[in-house]
């Protein structure tokens, strides 16, 4: 994976996909001072695209720092990595540190800010789940409350649990995990927002201590579009028992069908599938 053909822009220069390196001693490798983007391009044009680059310098605020370039030198710098690798449907990894610098203690205000741009091929996130339903566990970890971390970046610190969340699920032969918040309450999934459905009414958990996905937002306007009621709230676990759909809404994830969480079971549904080909068009349109 590192050692391969390609280009990735790296501190505003193309560099070959296999000398795209960092120190040992980034600070981001040691106190996980790092924001990311994960963005998907359709045919040529990446879906939200100015989005992503304003929640990328958005979240490196979130946790004290800047990303030094401005939206649009970030725009170009996609632009750039797609034409280089010759991508027109690809996923873009734009990605921003503190790197290696005289400070090697937790402070690390003269180390300088890096920042990186890769895309590659990535087909389903969640394999055949689009048309099966995604099987998910449930993730012992519960996502941390805004008092403890800033909960609405995209930083790297957020998903350490996610990691050792969806392992645990995976090795139960499941596809990911759904986490629950530190009240208790449906959060998400380790990389994407959760939606369930209850007699033709959408509920989704309120984004108040997890990432309010640029997808979940996108799915939250064709549900306005298409006239059907949504719930925006705190859902308790012993509800999922009511619920007869559910779908996980990601950048990577897309609008994907969930067919099991634990113990309970949801239709691969009609409202589900809707979704699913009414954003399917949009991103392409
Ligand atoms: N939650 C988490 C933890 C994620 O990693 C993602 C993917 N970025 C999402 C939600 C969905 O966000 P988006 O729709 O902006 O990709």
């Amino acid at each position: 994976y590192d050692d391969r053909d390609g280009k990735i822009w790296m501190d505003g220069k193309l560099v070959e996909w296999r000398d795209a390196k960092v120190h040992i001693l980034s600070h981001a490798l040691h106190y996980a001072s790092s924001v990311f983007e994960g963005e998907r391009c359709y045919g040529g044009t990446i879906f939200k695209s100015r989005q992503h680059s304003e929640r990328l310098r958005a979240s490196a605020n979130l946790i004290d720092f800047e990303v030094p370039y401005s939206v649009d030198q970030i725009e170009d710098a996609k632009a750039q990595v797609l034409k280089a690798n010759g991508l027109t449907d690809a996923y873009v990894r734009a990605i921003a540190w503190r790197g290696a610098g005289p400070d090697m203690g937790v402070a690390s205000a003269r180390n300088p800010v890096r920042m990186a741009v890769a895309a590659w091929e990535w087909g389903a996130y969640y394999g055949d789940a689009k048309t099966k339903g995604a099987k998910l566990d449930l993730s012992k970890w519960k996502r941390p409350s805004p008092e403890t971390i800033p909960s609405e970046a995209k930083a790297a610190g957020l998903y350490m649990i996610c990691t050792m969340s969806k392992h645990a699920a995976e090795a139960k032969g499941c596809s990911d995990a759904m986490m629950l918040d530190y009240r208790g309450y449906v959060a998400e999934a380790t990389g994407a927002n959760i939606f369930f459905v209850k007699d033709g009414e959408v509920h989704t958990p309120k984004p108040d201590c997890f990432l309010n996905g640029i997808t979940r937002q996108t799915v939250l306007q064709l549900l306005r579009e298409k006239d059907i009621p949504v719930h925006e709230r705190h859902i308790m676990p012993e509800e999922l028992e009511g619920f007869q759909q559910c779908w996980l809404t990601g950048t990577a994830a897309e609008v994907t069908p969930v067919g099991q969480i634990g113990d309970f079971t949801f239709e691969v549904g009609a409202m589900a599938l809707d979704i699913a080909e009414s954003y399917e068009t949009l991103v392409r349109s």
